[in-house]
């Protein structure tokens, strides 16, 4: 079976694919249903419902929770990471223009101290959240 990715709301990597028998087509018996779950977030990919043969039910489940678009969860996370490193970097170049006695250059560092904790900390906070598992 192919792998299923991580959710694309919350990039939690347990989402499962529950199928089988078609409750909503009843009483016509033998069709299928797919769809996948994310155990963290709750949220759910298509359902295929009616489908005819279980294995191209759960194929097309899959396919369809594999192709979500993850474009904000990829963006949030690099924004985050460069926030992150401007931190560092600055808090480094800040600390070095205490030592060389710099007041105008440390006075940029702290700038970028400030703007990129203010950027940084609700970003990071939102990423511990999403990562963390219920
Ligand atoms: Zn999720």
């Amino acid at each position: 079976m192919t792998t299923l990715i991580p959710c694309p709301f919350c990039g939690d990597e347990d989402a499962t694919l529950k199928s089988g028998p078609c409750i909503f087509t009843r009483p016509k018996p033998a069709t299928f249903m797919a769809q996948v779950h994310c155990a963290h977030c709750g949220a759910a990919g298509t359902r295929f419902c009616g489908e005819d043969n279980l294995a191209n039910a759960n194929k097309k489940a899959i396919a369809a929770w594999n192709a979500a678009d993850r474009t904000v969860a990829t963006i949030l996370a690099r924004v985050t990471s460069i926030a992150r490193d401007v931190f560092s970097v600055s808090l480094a170049g800040w600390i070095i223009c205490l030592i060389i006695s710099d007041a105008d250059l440390g006075a940029t560092f702290r700038s970028l101290i400030i703007g990129s904790f203010i950027a940084g900390v609700p970003l990071m906070t939102y990423e511990h959240y999403r990562n963390r598992k219920a």
